[in-house]
């Protein structure tokens, strides 16, 4: 029988920053399983003459713009403590004016300019975005996008599924394909300390339900493992999971914004988390279904289904990254750990044209280097990054 055992990462501390892997990221506290993840061979630019698109738009680091992540709302009816914890984001919090939120229309634009420029994928986040009223509105206009070549765009959306019951239909019918709930226990208690408000587990399984009635598939469920909270929910999730038909991935607790006070020892690292699945539910790496997917993907050996590990701190994948985030407030950032971002409501509102607009954002991504995730250290702690919830998670 095949194992999933591989060479052991050598012994280290569990102490923030101590442990450095050679390609860049942190090894997250160890505890005797890793992984072997699958390959990601990097997609290579077609020669010439060679079939392929041959004008990618390619940042400094070789990677082509294909995703764009539009946050359209900073706000959210949940304080998670990883992305938006209570005591800092309280009544008094002063979220963006509606004046300074792109319009739907405005989005829709940018989009496509995007889409022109080489995005294939757009994936409508938050802050929620299930409480921006009118939502399908949007994902119609994002819907009749269509690239260069006139095929569709590949379109989803992430929400934490507290409003999903009543909106899976609507969203549906108006054009999204499928959809990724975020869910971080089936334990009432666990969840409701991790979504910071206490709301139940059943309304977010209702969501996921009329999501499934709707047509939208396939579903995914994200799910943060924060140790100390939620490592207890990881098995149970993956047995509901695979016995509902749903894809679920554990995302590594990140570093995020500069609100959550992020420790390293918080982390609950991939190779533990496959770890304790792959003891009851014997799993086996799949390969990447394509460049940037950013989940390394693992099958039940079994056949009944698969899940996927998104690694940020302890297996960065900066060298496949091919996202870019459009902000809320219409600011261009072209890495999760953003700094700062390029203004495009301004040019936009000022009357601008798609051609001076595209070649704003094609110049951003030429310059792009971002690569934070293989960098992060002492350095990095300290820098001002924008919150998550607000450049578009
Ligand atoms: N509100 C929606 C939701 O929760 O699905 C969409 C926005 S949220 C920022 C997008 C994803 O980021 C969620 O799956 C959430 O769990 C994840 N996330 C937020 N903060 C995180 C952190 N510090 N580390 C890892 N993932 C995080
Ligand atoms: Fe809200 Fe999503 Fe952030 Fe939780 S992770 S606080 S649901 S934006
Ligand atoms: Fe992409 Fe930045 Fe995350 Fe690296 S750290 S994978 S560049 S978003």
């Amino acid at each position: 029988m095949q194992s999933l055992e591989v060479p052991a990462v050598g012994p280290g501390g569990t102490g923030a920053h101590r442990n450095r892997s050679p390609a860049g990221g942190i090894e997250a506290p160890y505890h005797g399983v890793v992984e072997p993840y699958p390959d990601r061979t990097p997609a290579r630019r077609p020669g010439p003459g060679e079939p392929g698109p041959q004008l990618d738009l390619l940042d400094r680091l070789e990677r082509p713009l294909r995703d764009l992540r539009i946050s359209v709302t900073d706000r959210c009816n949940f304080r998670c403590p990883y992305c938006m914890p209570a005591e800092v984001f309280g009544r008094d919090f002063a979220f963006l004016p509606r004046s300074l939120v792109l319009s739907f229309e405005e989005i829709a634009r940018l989009a496509g300019i995007a889409v022109e420029l080489g995005a294939r994928k757009l994936r409508v986040t938050g802050g929620e975005p299930l409480v921006r009223r009118d939502l399908p509105v949007l994902i119609g206009y994002l819907s009749e996008l269509r690239t260069p070549d006139g095929d569709p765009i590949d379109l989803t959306l992430t929400t934490n599924g507290s409003a999903l019951r009543a909106l899976a239909r609507p969203l549906a019918d108006a054009g999204l394909q499928r959809i990724t709930v975020s869910l971080d226990s089936l334990d009432d208690a666990v969840f409701g300390a991790m979504n910071g408000v206490d709301f139940p587990v059943s309304r977010v399984l209702e969501g996921i339900a009329a999501a499934r009635d709707a047509g939208l598939a396939p579903i995914k469920v994200n799910t943060v493992v924060r140790r100390g909270m939620n490592e207890a929910s990881v098995l149970p999730l993956a047995r509901w999971a695979r016995d509902e038909g749903l894809i679920l991935r554990f995302i590594e607790y990140m570093d995020v914004g500069h609100s959550n006070g992020w420790r390293l020892d918080d982390v609950v690292s991939a190779s533990d988390v496959l770890a304790t699945i792959d003891a009851v539910l014997p799993l086996e790496p799949v390969a990447p279904d394509y460049r940037g997917e950013v989940a390394g993907r693992f099958r039940y050996r079994d056949g009944s289904g698969e899940i996927g590990i998104i690694a940020s701190v302890t297996r960065p994948f900066c060298a496949d990254c091919t996202r870019a985030r459009l902000s809320a407030d219409g600011h261009l950032y072209t890495c999760l750990f953003a700094v700062s971002g390029t203004d495009l409501k301004t040019p936009l509102r000022a009357g601008e044209s798609d051609a001076q607009l595209a070649a704003r954002i094609r110049d951003v991504w030429l310059a792009r280097v971002d690569r934070y995730s293989e960098l992060r250290s002492e350095a990095t702690d300290r820098l001002p990054k924008i919150e998550m919830f607000a450049l578009g998670g």
